[in-house]
C-alpha cells in the first residue's frame, strides 16, 4: 500500500468525503483513495435502525469529542458526538433532512463568496437526493405529509422520505390546529425544504422506505459503487497530517497515515489532498500539517508551512434543551412523529422590534468580546460584519430563530428545541503534535446573552403551545422542567439553572475552516482551497460561514456535490 500514488486522497470517509470521492471516481481515469479512521457499519443495527437514535452514542463508532469546561454555561464540559465509521456522522445522526432558509445561503455570497447562493446550491441539493414519493405509499395516506416536487430530486443517490413507521393517528393535524390557535399563529408550511422554512411542517428523513433502514453516506455514495477499480477505501486508517513537496510553495504530495496494523506510512497524492474529516477534525489536521496560527503551532514544535491564524477559529454550534409533558393518551412503540415548527423572531419574541433594536446596539460589544477571547486573531470589525448579516437575517429576512421538534412516546410528549442562530463563537485547536491527542474544543456556549434569551423564549413558546387547544387538552402536566422547578411566569434568570444545567451540544459544529475572503478571516476560498496552498481543499461542515436553520447534513451533502464539480473544473 505504501508505494501507491493516487490522483486524489480524501481524508475522512464521512458525509462529505464519500460524495466527493464518488463524484471524482466517476471519471474512469482518475484514482481516488478515501482514508477513514472507522470501519464499516453496513450491518450495525445501532446504525440501521431508523428508530434507534442514540444507540450508537458512546460506542466505538462515536468520536465523543469533549469540550473544555464551558464558563458561560454552568461550568461543565460537553460531549460533541460525531460518527467514526465509513459514512461518518451520517451513520449516527437523527436522519432529519432539512435544509436552510434561502436567505441564509445567499448570505454566503453577500459576505464575499461569489457563486455560493441558494440558487446555485439548490441544483446540488436536488442532484444528491432521491425523494421517495409518499403518495406511492398508502400507509402514509392521511398522515398530513406534503412536499413541493419543484424543490426535490428523485434520481440522486441519497434516499430521502417519510418512514412506514410514521405516526398516523391525527396528532399531526391536531398540532397544526394548535399552531393556528396561538396568539401569534404559526402557519402550516407545505415544504420546509423549499428555502422558506418558517412555519409548521412534517419533515422527511434520510432513510430507505422499503427496507426501513437508515440511509447514510456509505449506503448512498459508496456501497453501490464499491466495485469501481479507481476508488479505494482504507478503513481503520488514521490520517496524521498532510505531507508537502520540498520547496517553498505549500503543495501537498500525500498524507501520513497510521494503518490498521499500527504501522505509520505515507501515501502519495499526485493532484490534491481533500480534507473531509469533519468540523472538529479538519482544522486540527491543518494545524498538524503546519497550516495555522504560528503562535499555536510553535508551542507544539510544529513548523509553520502556511501562516493562517484563523484555522480553528469561528467555531459555532447550537444548544439543545428539552421540555416534557404528560400525555393523556398512551402512544404505541415503534412509531415516529417528525413534526417541526420554525417560528420567526416576530412569532417567537413578544417584543421582537424592541429586542432587535437592543441587539443591534449590542453587536459591536459582542464582536469585541469574540475577538478579545481569541486574542484578536479574528478582527472585531470582521466579526461585527458577520453579526450584522446575521441580525439582518433574523430581523429583516425573518429566518426562523428557533427549531421546535415534538415527539410522542409512551405517556409522554417530548419537545426538543434550540435557538437556531446563536451568536457565540469559540475555537478548536490542537493540544499536542501527537495526531491522536484530543483537541481543545471551546464552543463558548451561551457567551452572548441573546443566545440565552432565544433559548429561554423558545421554552416559553413551547409552554404556550402545550397550553393551547387542542394539544392543551391532550397533554397533562409538564414534567421537565416542571412548574415547581421553573414557575409559569418565570423570568429569564429563573430559567438559567435549567437551561444551562440541562442543555447539550446540538451537534452542529461549523465554520472552523471558514469559506470567507482571506482578509476577513477565511481559511478556504470559494473553490474550497486552503489559502496559501496550491492543492489542499476542505469540503466538510468546517467551511460553512454561517449557521443554517435546518440540520446540517443536507447542506453538507449539497456543498460536497458542488465541491466535486469545482474540483472537476466544471464550475
Ligand atoms: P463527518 O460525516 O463526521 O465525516 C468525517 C469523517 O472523517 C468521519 O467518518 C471520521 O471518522 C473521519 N475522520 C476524522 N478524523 C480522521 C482522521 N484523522 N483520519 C481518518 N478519518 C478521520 N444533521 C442532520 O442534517 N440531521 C440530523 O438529524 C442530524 N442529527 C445529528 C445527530 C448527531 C448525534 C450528530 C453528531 C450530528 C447530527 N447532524 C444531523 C449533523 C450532521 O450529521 C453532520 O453535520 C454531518 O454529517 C457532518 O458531515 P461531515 O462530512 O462534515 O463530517
Amino acid at each position: 500500500k505504501s508505494d501507491s500514488t493516487y490522483d486524489y486522497i480524501v481524508v475522512g470517509g464521512g458525509t462529505s468525503g464519500l460524495v466527493v470521492a464518488n463524484r471524482l471516481s466517476e471519471q474512469k481515469n482518475t484514482t481516488v483513495l478515501v482514508i477513514e479512521a472507522g470501519g464499516s457499519v453496513y450491518n450495525n443495527p445501532n446504525v440501521t435502525d431508523t428508530l434507534g437514535y442514540g444507540k450508537a452514542f458512546g460506542t466505538d463508532i462515536d468520536w465523543a469529542y469533549e469540550t473544555t469546561d464551558q464558563e458561560y454555561a454552568g461550568g461543565s464540559s460537553q460531549i460533541v458526538r460525531a460518527g467514526k465509521a465509513l459514512g461518518g456522522t451520517s451513520t449516527i445522526n437523527g436522519l432529519v433532512y432539512l435544509r436552510a432558509q434561502a436567505a441564509q445561503i445567499d448570505a454566503w455570497e453577500a459576505i464575499g463568496n461569489k457563486g455560493w447562493n441558494w440558487k446555485t446550491l439548490l441544483p446540488y441539493f436536488k442532484k444528491g437526493e432521491q425523494l421517495q414519493d409518499p403518495s406511492k405509499h398508502p400507509v402514509l395516506d392521511g398522515s398530513g405529509i406534503s412536499f413541493d416536487p419543484a424543490y426535490h430530486g428523485f434520481t440522486g443517490p441519497l434516499k430521502v422520505g417519510w418512514p412506514s413507521t410514521q405516526l398516523n393517528d391525527g396528532l399531526a393535524q391536531k398540532l397544526n390546529a394548535t399552531y393556528q390557535n396561538l396568539d401569534v399563529p404559526v402557519q402550516f408550511n407545505r415544504d420546509p425544504n423549499s428555502g422558506d422554512m418558517v412555519g409548521y411542517s412534517l419533515y422527511p428523513k434520510t432513510l430507505d422506505y422499503e427496507l426501513n433502514i437508515r440511509e447514510d453516506a456509505a449506503r448512498a455514495y459508496y456501497y453501490p459503487y464499491q466495485n469501481r477499480t479507481n476508488l479505494h477505501v482504507w478503513l481503520n486508517t488514521h490520517a496524521n497530517k498532510i505531507t508537502w513537496k520540498d520547496g517553498h510553495e505549500a503543495a501537498a504530495d500525500g498524507v501520513e497515515v497510521t494503518l490498521s496494523n499500527g504501522k505509520t506510512t505515507v501515501v502519495k497524492a499526485s493532484r490534491e489532498v481533500i480534507l473531509a474529516a469533519g468540523a472538529l477534525k479538519s482544522p486540527v489536521l491543518l494545524e498538524l500539517s503546519g497550516v495555522g496560527n504560528p503562535d499555536i503551532l510553535s508551542k507544539y514544535g510544529i513548523a509553520t508551512k502556511v501562516n493562517l491564524p484563523t484555522v480553528g477559529e469561528n467555531l459555532q454550534d447550537q444548544m439543545n434543551n428539552g421540555l416534557e409533558f404528560e400525555s393523556k393518551k398512551s402512544h404505541a412503540d415503534g412509531k415516529s412523529a417528525d413534526y417541526v415548527s420554525y417560528p420567526s423572531a416576530a412569532q417567537l419574541f413578544p417584543n421582537s422590534t424592541a429586542l432587535g433594536a437592543d441587539l443591534l446596539r449590542k453587536l459591536p460589544a459582542y464582536a469585541a468580546q469574540v475577538a478579545s477571547a481569541n486574542g484578536n486573531v479574528t478582527n472585531a470589525s470582521d466579526i461585527y460584519r458577520f453579526f450584522k448579516i446575521q441580525w439582518d437575517l433574523i430581523f429583516k429576512d425573518g429566518i426562523p430563530v428557533a427549531e421546535i421538534l415534538l415527539s410522542p412516546y409512551g405517556n409522554t410528549y417530548s419537545s426538543e428545541y434550540w435557538g437556531s442562530v446563536p451568536f457565540s463563537r469559540g475555537s478548536i485547536h490542537l493540544s499536542s503534535a501527537d495526531p491522536t491527542a484530543a483537541a481543545i474544543i471551546d464552543p463558548k456556549y451561551f457567551m452572548l446573552d441573546f443566545d440565552f434569551e432565544a433559548q429561554v423564549q423558545a421554552a416559553r413558546f413551547i409552554r404556550e403551545v402545550f397550553n393551547t387547544e387542542p394539544l392543551g387538552d391532550m397533554a397533562g402536566a409538564e414534567t421537565t422542567p416542571g412548574l415547581s422547578t421553573v414557575p409559569a411566569d418565570a423570568d429569564d434568570e429563573a430559567w438559567a439553572d435549567f437551561i444551562k444545567g440541562k442543555y447539550r451540544s446540538n451537534f452542529h459544529p461549523i465554520t472552523t475552516a471558514a469559506m470567507l475572503p482571506k482578509e476577513i478571516g477565511g481559511v478556504v476560498d470559494t473553490s474550497l482551497k486552503v489559502y496559501g496552498t496550491s492543492n489542499v481543499r476542505v469540503v466538510d461542515a468546517s467551511i460553512m460561514p454561517f449557521q443554517v436553520c435546518g440540520h446540517l447534513q443536507s447542506t453538507v451533502y449539497a456543498v460536497a456535490e458542488r465541491a466535486a464539480d469545482i474540483i472537476k473544473g466544471r464550475l
